[in-house]
């Protein structure tokens, strides 16, 4: 196997998993996210790990992400969190995933392909509260909750919203989410003076987790703090997680520079003294950024070096200084591991992102090693000289 993996530790996602519950006490269900490949982790052991460790309902983005949990043999309920297109039902159907629905004419089309294949299909109502993405107005909900309930194939099973803002504790934020939460709230009452049953309702992600004990109703859907990540740079002292990826690579070359000499692509770094360089077969072709060219430590041994010059597709340099105990082979965190090592999140924040992008970044071309009850010392993946 290849030097650049991702090492997925396992045992850190039950215990945020773990976080998350004691977080949230006994009741409410867990429904975790495992769309974009569990965000970059791989769905399918994620999904495993996750649905042993309490997790009752995952989620996906896409029909094609949730056909691949079940040819896994996963029979758990599977949220689809976007809208499907017409030719997609029947293979949606197939598969049992269960779609939001905001709208009648999405009703009356998986209904008529519920009815082809002969089932009762179940259906969560979805309520636009204020992220303005995909919902019915609040107003609407009693009556598509009529209408859902009056299709036969149909069987409407839970109400949910998501929420704009949960992850900043600003007092607009707060007041924004208060608001979405009021609006829920409303429909949900509107649904039942109707006289029907608004069945499992949800409305929880990440920040709410954590800011607004009021989203959690029958079921939470946090994803990015599962994967060990805050959902904003605000919540980072509240919530203790462990990252779950470890990007890991190898020094694969080592060579003394004289001063002067230019590295990488277009020579924007320039050897100011003799230094010692060591060469990482990892670059923008696997999901490390680019943009963080000369704006990125990697921890060896304990110590964090800098990267120098530009990332290539596939390499790229750091500056182990002067006298060096770094040695050919040896292992290089780039982020995720244990002590000085950068997170995601540290990435993330260079470039005015958020860890989500960073983890499901991380391409195909890197090995995914799945590790548990790895506390001290991982797998070898580098040998000494
Ligand atoms: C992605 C997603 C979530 C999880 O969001 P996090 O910020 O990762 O907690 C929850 N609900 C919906 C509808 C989503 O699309």
């Amino acid at each position: 196997m290849r030097a650049t993996q991702a090492l997925i530790y396992l045992d850190r996602l039950k215990k945020n998993i773990e976080a998350v519950r004691n977080r949230i006490g006994p009741k409410p269900l867990i429904c975790m996210p495992v769309k974009a490949d569990g965000y970059g982790h791989g769905a399918i052991p994620v999904a495993q790990e996750a649905l042993g460790s309490g997790v009752a309902v995952l989620a996906v983005a896409t029909v094609q992400e949730g056909i691949e949990l079940r040819k896994a043999g996963i029979t758990a309920p599977i949220l689809l969190f976007s809208i499907p297109l017409p030719q997609e039902l029947e293979e949606l159907v197939a598969a049992k995933l269960s779609p939001f629905i905001a709208d009648k004419d999405s009703a009356t089309a998986l209904a008529a392909a519920a009815d082809r294949a002969g089932v009762r299909f179940p259906v969560h109502l979805k309520i636009d509260t204020g992220m303005g993405r995909v919902g019915c107005c609040p107003e609407a909900a009693a009556a598509l909750a009529a209408y859902l309930v009056s299709l036969p194939s149909l069987q409407y099973v839970g109400t949910a919203t998501h929420l704009a803002r949960a992850d900043s504790p600003l007092a607009d934020a707060v007041a924004y989410t208060k608001k979405q939460l009021a609006r829920f709230t409303q429909a949900l009452d509107a649904i039942r003076t109707a006289g029907f049953d608004t069945g499992i309702v949800h409305a929880a992600n990440s920040g709410a987790v954590f800011l607004h004990e009021d989203a959690y109703f029958d079921m939470v859907r946090p994803g990015i703090v599962l994967y060990g990540y805050p959902p904003s740079e605000e919540l980072a002292s509240l919530v203790q997680l462990e990252p779950v990826m470890e990007l890991r690579s190898s020094v694969v070359f080592i060579k003394k520079v004289s001063p002067g000499t230019p590295l990488s692509y277009g020579g924007t770094w320039i050897a100011p003294e003799e230094r010692m360089i060591a060469t990482l077969p990892v670059g923008y072709g696997d999901g490390l950024p680019r943009s963080l060219s000369g704006n990125l430590q990697v921890l060896i041994r304990g110590t964090l070096y800098p990267l120098v010059g530009r990332i290539c597709m596939d390499q790229c340099m750091v500056d182990l200084g002067q006298n060096t105990d770094v040695r050919r082979w040896d292992p290089v965190t780039i982020f995720g591991g244990t002590g000085a090592a950068l997170t995601a999140g540290d990435l993330a924040a260079k470039l005015h992102t958020i860890p989500y992008e960073i983890t499901g970044n991380i391409n195909k071309r890197v090995p995914r090693v799945y590790c548990s009850g790895v506390g001290n010392g991982v797998l070898p993946i580098a040998y000494h000289e």
